[in-house]
């Protein structure tokens, strides 16, 4: 009798003791999982003729039964490029690419997409011609096989941009550029392109914008446009409410309004930019604006790649939030100093964080960066830009031809 009892008082035990460890595992998984069913009131259009929609899922999964149709994922990837921007978006067999990074990062991106299980991309965005967007993706085009490629209407004079024709052309491809409106279907989710509304002057500007929806899930992916295009782009697209929204142009002071934001709604929202970039990205202003509104922030300079998963309903990510608001700005002086008495770490000693700030305005306009000391210059997404000391470094707008008169020499590596 007595050892029944004690067997089980064991039992007893070993069973409390499951459910105190199973406590702590779910609550971690929670930690991660953040639900947006709170914002269902942001269900559209494109979610309400989906008549089956997220309801009927969950109880199929909750049941056990029939989940097929209705197991889907939708994984969107903001990959770490630096300074730059790509996203890799799969659900089921079908993936789409947004951007790919710099020159340097084409490789990089490459094993990313390989490691991910793609040989084929649905489609392939350059949001617009600038290097720190389409630099990586002649790689892809080469090594992928793409299906649509969608660039806008806009050319750039550089090489960069003449790569990625040319890998277009090697390979029988033709760009499309897409109209504000146009919906496309990739799988089971769709994305709508919200700009670039018309021609614009800037590069940036005739950024290629898109929302794309999973079931109740969404994510508007801004490109480089900058507030100007904003007005523009609210008055055509009807619904910009996003659960996800990759703030447009690194997080700069030039983009995301107060009035664009407000729009969007975002739950979280991701920037994309290189620790101790030159150009003060992200912006003290846009952070202050996600912090006054709760939004919770992903920074790809601070947590390298991540991972958003969504499962229709509820959207999970890799990473907790970053928290730290840290503007790119060189107006915190007082962590600047913070920094210098602590160990250096590999990308602290890209840019010396304790050197005096050589930020113009036009930093982030510049058609050259100039190495005053070497008397060099480069194009703006060299590598050995970041082996400089910032005292040395000097932006400028001035043509190729004006600096080598001053007596300016073009850097051997990235040839301006
Ligand atoms: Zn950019
Ligand atoms: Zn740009």
């Amino acid at each position: 009798m007595k050892k029944n009892w004690i067997i089980l008082l064991l039992c007893t035990l070993l069973l409390t003791g499951c459910s105190v460890t199973s406590e702590p595992a779910s609550k971690s998984q929670e930690q991660v999982q953040y639900s947006s069913s709170q914002e269902q009131g942001r269900a559209d259009t494109e979610t309400a003729d989906n008549p089956d929609g997220r309801q009927s899922a969950k109880k199929q999964g909750a049941s056990g039964k029939k989940t097929s149709a209705k197991s889907g994922r939708l994984e969107v990837h903001f990959i770490d490029v630096g300074q730059g921007d790509s996203a890799l978006i799969k659900t089921g067999s079908h993936a789409m690419l947004i951007d790919a990074g710099d020159n340097s990062k084409g490789t990089a991106v490459q094993l990313y997409l390989k490691k991910q299980g793609i040989t084929s991309l649905d489609y392939v965005i350059g949001t617009h011609p600038d290097s720190d967007h389409i630099g990586g993706l002649d790689v892809v085009i080469y090594k992928f096989d793409c299906k649509n490629i969608l660039m806008p209407d806009c050319k750039n004079d550089t090489a960069t941009y003449r790569d990625v024709i040319d890998s277009m052309k090697s390979k029988g491809y033709k760009a499309v550029h897409p109209k504000t409106g146009t919906k496309y279907s990739l799988g089971d989710a769709t994305f709508t392109i919200t700009g670039p509304v018309k021609k614009y002057k800037e590069t940036n500007d005739n950024s290629i914008s898109l929302r794309l929806v999973y079931q109740d899930t969404s994510f508007l992916f801004m490109g480089d446009a900058t507030a100007d295009t904003e007005p523009d782009i609210i008055a055509h697209t009807k619904n910009l409410r996003s659960d996800v929204l990759k703030v447009a142009h690194h997080g700069s002071k030039y983009s995301t309004s107060e009035e664009f934001f407000n729009k969007v709604k975002p739950e979280w929202a991701i920037i994309s930019c290189a620790e101790n970039n030159h150009y003060g990205f992200p912006s003290a202003r846009v952070l202050n604006l996600m912090r006054g509104t709760h939004t919770k922030v992903f920074r790809t300079d601070e947590q390298g790649s991540l991972v958003a998963e969504s499962d229709g309903s509820s959207i999970r990510w890799n990473a907790s939030p970053s928290g730290t608001w840290k503007a790119g700005e060189s107006t915190q002086s007082s962590k600047k100093t913070a920094h210098s008495g602590t160990p250096k770490t590999d990308s602290e000693k890209r840019a010396d964080p304790s050197a005096p700030e050589n930020q113009s305005i036009s930093a982030e306009d510049a058609t050259y960066v100039i190495n005053v000391s070497s008397k060099k210059f480069h194009k703006p997404d060299c590598g050995s830009i970041r082996q400089m000391s910032r005292k040395n470094i000097q932006y400028t707008k001035q043509n190729r031809e004006s600096l080598i008169k001053e007596g300016y020499a073009p850097c051997g590596s990235c040839q301006p």
